[in-house]
């Protein structure tokens, strides 16, 4: 039988009640907060839409494996299952547990990158690019060009461009090149994903010059799913057989497991370089913890290997994916103008065409997010020119893309959370021309968009 949409594949055991709250308080609450969504208390939002990261409903499992954390200062049994977990299911020899994705990506450019050295990537990611940079490094865009145009359709518009690596390489030489960062999904074009054919194709051209791939890995199920669901001769392949291949072309991967491996902290760094994998498990000492635990509790590591076997079910994913995508349309029927397509984890509302009477350095995602906020309730996301920060010269970065996003936790709303969103954004959609700018009157060093302040212009 057909419906028009696919219902939760899973039924509710444990309920969190949510607050209520009225349009005055909501205007009191996001004046204090500077017009920063990031600084609203959670208490004081409906609809948690501001991110994916660790907002996942851990599943009984994952619950009941929180209670066999062996938490032995070293060799804890969960260790061992996650890592088991990793080479099952990615495939890599090694793996070093983080605190989070970020914990990875600071060790990994620590061993990897030499001051002077150019990491390649297809778009960045905030924190990524600011360890590469730490450590460095200077970041290069090498995404296709479709992916920074909002409105143009392409199926897999996370794709490298082979032909921006090779002048790369051209230009500075591959030594200067330690590796290229393949996000699996691009989270800033609109969690939009690689083709496995991409991935290939880089790895082949990477291998010729001695050059590493290195996977962001964050949400390397729902690129899977996207493979299955639009790349010829994957239609009949399982998830888990998808995520296998596609580590394939990788010689690592940093991992947020506070994505894609459905729990509320965790990361890891994954190799399969010894030489590497060395050196990073005396680094982990430093920033982390021991190798076997890496600033986690054992807990904490069974939820995670037991939350990646879980995110290979086809229907989790397809499900997480369909109520994404059911957001997106109801928007895009009502004229809304949103990132195309729709991406994985995420609908992205193109604040630059929603308030094209504001201009970029008067953050009209940043107000938009504020706005929708005030009016309903729904937290969400400002990726634009204050995500993107500012240069070594000190000048704002202005990004092509100047979005919202809201982004849909795992297992967590249902399809009428959806509706109520939906219904918000289009009434501010029908209202935007009264929406004013934004000045900005607190801005911190690095990362701003977490702390930075705001008032409205007149
Ligand atoms: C969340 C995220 C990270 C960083 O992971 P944390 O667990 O938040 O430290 C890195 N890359 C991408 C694409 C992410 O979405």
């Amino acid at each position: 039988m057909d419906h028009k949409y696919m219902a939760e594949p899973y039924k509710v055991k444990v309920v969190e009640p949510i607050a209520m709250s009225t349009q005055q308080e909501r205007t009191e609450a996001i004046k204090r907060a500077g017009y920063n969504t990031f600084l609203l208390k959670s208490k004081e939002v409906y609809i948690d839409l501001l991110t994916d990261s660790g907002t996942t409903a851990m599943s009984d499992n994952q619950w009941s494996g929180m209670m066999i954390g062996d938490e032995a200062y070293a060799g804890s049994a969960n260790f061992y299952h996650l890592e088991q977990a990793v080479r099952e299911l990615y495939g890599f020899k090694y793996v070093v547990p983080t605190h989070q994705g970020r914990g990875a990506e600071n060790i990994l450019s620590k061993i990897a990158i030499k001051p002077g050295d150019y990491v390649p990537g297809n778009m960045y990611f905030t924190t990524t690019r600011a360890h590469q940079e730490m450590a460095g490094g200077t970041f290069v865009d090498i995404i296709i060009d479709e992916a920074h145009d909002s409105q143009v359709e392409h199926p897999f518009k996370g794709n490298i461009d082979l032909k921006k690596v090779q002048a790369l390489i051209d230009r500075v030489g591959a030594d200067k090149i330690p590796y290229i960062c393949l996000a699996v999904t691009v989270n800033l074009a609109g969690g939009q994903p690689v083709s496995m054919q991409n991935m290939r194709e880089v790895k082949q051209l990477a291998s010729k010059h001695g050059i590493k791939v290195m996977f962001d890995a964050t949400r390397c199920i729902e690129n899977a799913f996207f493979i299955k669901e639009r790349e010829d001769g994957y239609q009949n392949k399982t998830i888990a057989e998808i995520v296998k291949e596609m580590f394939s072309y990788a010689d690592g991967a940093t991992m947020s497991g506070k994505k894609d491996c459905l729990v509320n902290i965790g990361g890891f760094l994954a190799l399969n370089d010894e030489d590497l994998y060395q050196k990073a498990t005396q680094l982990v000492v430093v920033y982390e913890g021991m190798p076997s635990y890496g600033g986690l509790a054992g807990r904490d590591m069974e939820a995670m290997a037991r939350g990646m076997y879980e995110s290979v079910d086809y229907y989790y994913i397809k499900h997480r994916i369909e109520q994404v995508r059911y957001l997106g349309d109801k928007l895009t029927q009502a004229g809304v103008p949103i990132v195309k397509p729709i991406g994985g984890h995420a609908v992205f509302l193109d604040a630059r065409a929603f308030l094209s009477h504001i201009p970029q350095d008067q953050f009209p995602a940043q107000m938009l997010a504020a706005k929708l906020y005030e009016i309903s309730g729904v937290r969400s996301m400002e990726r634009g020119i204050v995500s993107a920060g500012r240069d070594k010269e000190g000048n704002h970065y202005f990004p092509k893309l100047e979005l919202v996003r809201l982004t849909i936790p795992r297992r967590v709303y249902t399809y009428a959370h959806m509706d109520v969103v939906a219904d918000a954004v289009i009434e501010l959609y029908k209202k935007r021309d009264s929406i004013p700018g934004l000045k900005m009157v607190y801005e911190p060093p690095v990362l701003r968009f977490f702390t930075s302040r705001f008032e409205p212009l007149k």
